[in-house]
């Protein structure tokens, strides 16, 4: 079975993972365009404050959240100590009684279906400091324990090298679909011709241009996201809890290196328009301010952007293409493609290879 993957960020990655795992030979080619929506994400995974309010999108991210610590052990299996998953968890935070009151609640209504969030409780402002000290004070939070943190660039980069160890080709190149009597037959990478019994269209924001040669529509464009990095100098920030103020979909998260990550601006209607903007830095850092004034002194590292790949609702555009033999999609992940990457394109593996999907892939039609 040859398979190639168009797009090595964290679904692309995955799927070439898993399908050489299960004994495809497979190509997995990027074209590199700037704007990566994976080398730019924040890595938050915490689906259950993630506000999706589609009930399949919301089980599709919950399992794939609790299908994380599983895909990283196998990752240290074949060598790869670290990934950069961490579970730190996270602190709705809001100074308003009534909305820690209905955080709180939301929570708990949700928690025995997914008790991987772990025993969430209201902390003082004090306690909240504690666990993340340039915080306002006297900003009271809810805990949510089982709430983890990735680093894309990381773990798709573990991903690719685990691709590689079984036996996947990867290469550089911008990939154009070739259909032969309405199936799929592999990709035009400039002079090569790539044959291949099956594609898998991982290709992010771009998408929609990559399935055009199969006359396919894929509801997909470009959300632009701009992201700050901040060093504290050598703080050990690397078990701080993600930031989710109650009021603003703006975070902050924190990594080893004493990096603090401010994010983000969530920018429809930008198209591949790949630049930090006035209004964007100035958004992002008067959010993180706000609620984390002990960052004013931190250092500027660098702003990163990124284009989410938004579909028409909050489900992923996932499975086989409708009258075109051997296309599979995966993409459409949006503000949540960190937390469900990595399922999405296992997914999608076992889907080109014509195996029993693990779930019921309707409600994620790519063409709907
Ligand atoms: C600022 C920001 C913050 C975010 N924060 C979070 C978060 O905290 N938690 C979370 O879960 N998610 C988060 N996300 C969302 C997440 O990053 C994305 O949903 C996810 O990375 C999408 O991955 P992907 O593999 O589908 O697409 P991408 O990572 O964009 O990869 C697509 C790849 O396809 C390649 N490509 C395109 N066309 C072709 C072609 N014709 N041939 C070959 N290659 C091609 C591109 O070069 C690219 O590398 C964030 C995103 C942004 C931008």
């Amino acid at each position: 079975m040859r398979l190639v993957v168009v797009g090595s960020g964290i679904v692309g990655s995955a799927c070439a993972y898993v399908a050489s795992s299960l004994g495809a030979q497979v190509t997995l080619i990027d074209a590199g365009e700037p704007g990566q929506a994976t080398a730019a994400g924040a890595g938050i995974i915490c689906p259950w404050t993630a506000g999706i309010d589609d009930p399949a999108g919301y089980a599709f991210a919950c399992a794939a959240a609790r299908a994380y610590p599983a895909l990283v052990a196998e990752l240290a299996g074949l060598g790869a100590a670290d990934v950069s998953y961490r579970l730190v968890g996270a602190l709705v935070v809001t100074g308003r009684e009534d909305q820690l009151e209905q955080a709180r609640a939301w929570l708990d209504a949700r928690h025995a279906e997914n008790p991987e969030m772990g025993d969430v409780r209201v902390l003082t402002g004090a306690a909240a400091q504690r666990l993340f000290p340039p915080l306002r004070p006297g900003l009271p939070a809810v805990h949510i324990p089982g709430a983890a943190r990735v680093d894309g660039r990381k773990f798709r980069d573990a991903l690719i090298r685990a691709a590689r160890r079984k036996g996947a080709t990867v290469r550089a190149g911008h990939a154009v679909l070739e259909c032969r009597g309405g199936r799929a037959a592999g990709v035009r990478a400039g002079d090569d011709l790539i044959q291949a019994d099956a594609v898998v269209a991982a290709a992010g924001a771009w998408t929609p241009a990559f399935v055009e040669p199969a006359g396919a529509v894929v509801r997909v464009t470009p959300q632009r996201g701009q992201i700050v990095h901040l060093s504290l100098g050598s703080a050990g920030t690397g078990h701080w809890p993600v930031i989710l103020p109650a009021d603003s979909g703006h975070y902050l998260l924190a990594f080893d290196d004493s990096r603090v990550v401010a994010g983000a601006t969530r920018e429809p209607g930008t198209g591949f328009d790949y630049r930090v903007t006035a209004a964007g830095l100035s958004e992002v850092l008067a959010q993180a301010l706000a609620v984390a004034p002990g960052l004013a002194s931190a250092t500027y590292l660098e702003t990163r952007v990124g284009f989410r790949p938004a579909g028409p609702d909050s489900r992923p555009l996932l499975g086989p293409v409708a009258g075109v033999a051997g296309l599979i999609v995966a993409t459409g992940l949006g503000a949540e493609g960190l937390t469900m990457g990595p399922y999405a394109g296992g997914i999608a593996a076992r889907a080109a290879l014509g195996l029993e999907p693990d779930i019921d892939l309707t409600p994620f039609d790519p063409l709907r």
